[in-house]
């Protein structure tokens, strides 16, 4: 298949860059696939209101079939079609968050692809802020069923480049509107009980939904040690965001991360350290490859550098890979999650 590049502004793409939109927009309506920047991570975006656009998707990604999708819109009114029943909760959490990284699970309306569900009676919905995305809905008129624009399993993709190294040849297009800002995905949001519930941490952080809401509760499955229980959500399920060689989260001092580096050096290991920009300043990495990501005095650079830093891996040698940890405050609870499912779980502690 002949992927199409488009590069567009970002600013205003309708304005300067209207052709590649509509040729973009185009190829929607025809029930293409489509990758498209919006301010978490690149989606893959298709007609959600077409089995066979919806379909495809799984098809590029190689996404296991009981993994639900998002369903993406950019005006409120596109909800009659998707949501049965929208309840107070919701409303507010609409109201302060969308557009934004911030999806909601709803009830969903008879009529909505089953694909896009994967059979279940809900349905995820989020508003992007990201003026590529939204010009895209705009001018094609749909919403757009769109998962992270990565292979199952990779990390997912913050620039064009990431979503060409894995699905060049397997989609339609990729627009490409420069890097992505969050860089981790939305937070997923159960509204249908009586307590909203966090079923994936992301960019809008339990604290600044408590502000609006009042309790939220945490999916069990989300934290440590707890994986008996199953997530309410099918994607948390599965392994994810991994770079090819092993990743290990080392939980300790400096001093313990160099022991345990050196421990591996010894053992003719090529070792790969992935740490803040001060961490890695001050170590010695003589003999290993280092890749920075961002700096602990502003977790949310961490979290718009990880998944770069992540398939960085994937050009360089390293037989195993130590990362450190990071406060679960804040942006930080989903830097864990997903680092946690990059390490398999594997954690070292001094
Ligand atoms: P991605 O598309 O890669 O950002 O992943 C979407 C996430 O939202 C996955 O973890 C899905 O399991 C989750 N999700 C989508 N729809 C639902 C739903 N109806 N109920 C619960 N989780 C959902
Ligand atoms: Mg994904």
């Amino acid at each position: 298949m002949n992927t199409k590049l488009w590069t567009v502004d970002k600013q205003d793409p309708i304005k300067y860059s209207y052709p590649q939109i509509k040729e973009a927009s185009d190829l929607l309506i025809e029930g293409e696939v489509v990758a498209f920047p919006t301010e978490t991570v690149y989606g893959l975006g298709a007609n959600a209101l077409s089995d066979q656009a919806v379909l495809k998707i799984f098809e590029a990604k190689g996404r296991p079939s009981d993994n639900p999708l998002i369903v993406h819109i950019s005006k409120k009114e596109q909800l009659t079609v998707l949501v049965d029943n929208l309840n107070e909760t919701a409303r507010k959490l609409m109201d302060a968050f969308w557009p934004g990284p911030l999806t909601l699970v709803l009830p969903k309306k008879e009529g909505v692809s089953q694909y896009v569900t994967a059979g279940l009676d809900t349905i995820a919905v989020r508003m992007p802020d990201h003026p590529v995305a939204q010009a895209l809905m705009e001018i094609s008129g749909l919403p757009l069923a769109a998962p992270s624009a990565n292979l199952s399993g990779k990390p997912s993709p913050t620039t064009a480049m990431h979503v060409e190294e894995d699905l060049i040849h397997k989609i339609s297009g990729i627009v490409d509107g420069g890097a992505t800002g969050v860089g981790l995905e939305s937070t997923v949001v159960d509204c249908t009980a009586d307590v909203p519930l966090i079923l994936r941490p992301g960019g809008v952080t339990k604290e600044q939904l408590e502000e609006v809401v009042g309790d939220v509760e945490v999916d069990p499955a989300l934290i440590h040690q707890e994986e008996q229980h199953k997530p309410k959500s099918p994607g948390m399920k599965y392994t994810h965001y991994a770079p090819v060689a092993p990743v290990y989260l080392i939980d300790g001092s400096k001093e313990f991360l160099q022991r345990t580096i050196s421990v591996s050096l010894s053992e003719g290991k090529k070792v790969g350290l992935l740490a803040t920009e001060e961490t890695i300043s001050a170590m010695n990495t003589t003999g290993i490859t280092a890749i920075a990501c961002g700096t602990k005095t502003d977790l949310s650079t961490v979290a718009t550098q990880l998944y770069d830093a992540l398939r960085a891996f994937n050009a360089t040698d390293v037989d195993i890979i130590y990362s450190e940890v990071y406060p679960e405050q804040g942006v930080g609870v989903a830097i864990m999650n997903r680092l946690e499912k990059a390490a398999g779980h594997r954690i070292i502690k001094e």
